[in-house]
This record gives C-alpha cells, structure tokens and sequence, in this order.
C-alpha cells in the first residue's frame, strides 16, 4: 500500500514537473536594474505574457502569436528591494517568482547645453516625434535574429556616459541616460547589434540623425547622433552590417555613440544586455 501510494506521489511529481517545471525555463543571469531577462516554454504559444511586478506596479511584456519566448526588461525604476515575476501561457499563470533587485550605483553628471526654448513649430515636432518613437518600440513583430550575443556597434568600446546616468542639466533640469555613449571619431563606422529590419532612418530633433531597428519580439535598438546614414527604412540588415558613421547630430556636445536597447518601449542597460545571451 505504501510503495503503491509513493509510486502514485512520484508520478504526480513527475507529471506536475512537466506541466509546470520543465516547460517553462527562466533566464536571468541579472537582477540589477535594466537587465534584460527571457522566459522560453518547449512548444509555440497562441499568448505569452510576462508581468513584473513591483510596489504595486504591474510591467506586462508580451509575445507574438507562436512564440516559444517572450523577453522582459527589468525597469529602472526597480531600485531596491523585491520584485515578482509571473508567466502567464493563454491568459493562465503558468510561473511565479519573487527577485531581489540587485542595487547599483549611478553617477551624476553635470552638463551644460545651449537649449532653445521648445515651443511653436519646434514644441510641434518634439512631440511629433516622441509619439513615432513609442509606436516604434511598442510594435511587437516576429524574431528576426538568431544571434545569441550583440554584435558591438563599434569595433572599440569605450564608454563616456553609462545607461542611468542622473545629468543635471544647465544646472537644474534633471534627466535619466537611456542608453550607453560611447567615444568616437567622427565618421567611425557603426554596425547593427542584432539582424532586423530598418524601421527608422532619420533626423530627429534630440537624437539627430538616427536610426532604430526592429530586432522582433518586441526588441529595438537605436544608435542616435550618426553623422551620416547608410540604410533606409524597410532595408533588412545584418549584425554587424554598418548602418551609420560616428556624428555629432541632433542635441549632442561631440561625436559620440549614442546606443539604446529597448524591450517593448523599456530600456535596458546595453552594457548588461551584452554580458548575456539571447
Ligand atoms: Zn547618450
């Protein structure tokens, strides 16, 4: 009676592992804020969602129709403490999980920019274009990479600001570094990271000559200030094909590579992205 009953006990374990435990796999080799995480499941999915949650503030990534992975980003803002994070497969919870975030320290830079007043015309495409690039980085498409690692944009890295950098502004305007500058002479070339499709190639007011590309899954990255543009939209690229050369374009105070890497509209620190896999 007893082997009968441990026999069933180790049945259900084992059944209940493969419904629940081996089907799902988390990878996360980083908890600090900004690093990007990815749940894959053994056979494609109709919905696939990701929510994180911390101090009673829901994140939700989600995946393409017949995806086996859906990749999240852990925001910014979670600075200290626990976060959850939850899988859901067709709308059911299928994993949950408390992390501690892992606290890093930023620095605070202090810079000084000529800045004209944004207003008229000028107010009229700022906002124009900050609404095209939340539509850009909230399409979700299919995969269009099979890299598992970035390709770096430049053949040496050398960064000036990291990702999170607090900069004061002329004094008192605070803003957050969304992504990764790195040092350059003008006319540097600079590759795509991940293969995908040109979604943006042009000037903009404060990232200058700029172009975004849609990797699926919800992933973009941008690469802001180039001096001179050598894709256009729609163009497939390579990793590592060159899409750009190093500029000074758009509000900048020297060449430089601006390089941004985005989860479905969040930003993840490209320095981590690029310590993992894909
Ligand atoms: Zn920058």
């Amino acid at each position: 009676m007893k082997t009968a009953f441990k026999t069933i006990f180790l049945l259900l374990t084992l059944l209940l592992s493969v419904s629940y435990g081996k089907s799902v796999e988390l990878y996360l080799p980083f908890t600090y804020p900004g690093s990007l995480g990815k749940f894959e499941v053994d056979r494609p999915v109709k919905k696939l969602k990701v929510v994180l949650g911390y101090k009673g503030k829901r994140y939700v990534f989600k995946s393409v129709n017949g995806a086996k992975e859906v990749f999240f980003v852990i925001p910014y803002r979670v600075q200290k403490g626990i976060f959850s994070l939850s899988l859901y497969k067709n709308g059911r919870r299928m994993f949950f999980k408390l992390e501690r975030v892992k606290p890093k320290h930023y620095r605070v830079s202090r810079i000084w920019v000529k800045t004209r007043p944004l207003k008229g015309e000028l107010l009229k495409r700022v906002v124009r274009e900050s609404r095209l690039l939340r539509r850009i980085f909230h399409q979700i498409t299919p995969k269009k990479f099979k890299e598992e690692k970035l390709y770096p944009p430049l053949k040496n890295l050398s960064i000036s600001t990291p990702f999170g950098a607090r900069r004061i502004i002329n004094g008192k305007k605070r803003s957050i570094h969304w992504g990764t500058d790195f040092r350059a002479k003008r006319g540097t070339p600079v590759h795509a990271a991940l293969s995908g499709k040109v979604v943006l190639a042009k000037n903009l007011y404060f990232t200058g000559n700029t172009v975004i590309i849609d990797h699926g899954l919800g992933i973009h990255t941008l690469y802001a200030h180039l001096s001179k543009l050598t894709v256009k939209e729609g163009q497939f690229v390579k990793a590592g094909q060159v899409i750009g050369k190093v500029g000074s374009t758009g509000r900048s105070t020297g060449p430089h590579l601006h390089f941004g890497f985005y989860v479905e509209g969040e930003r993840a620190d490209p320095m981590i992205v690029m310590k993992e896999r894909l």
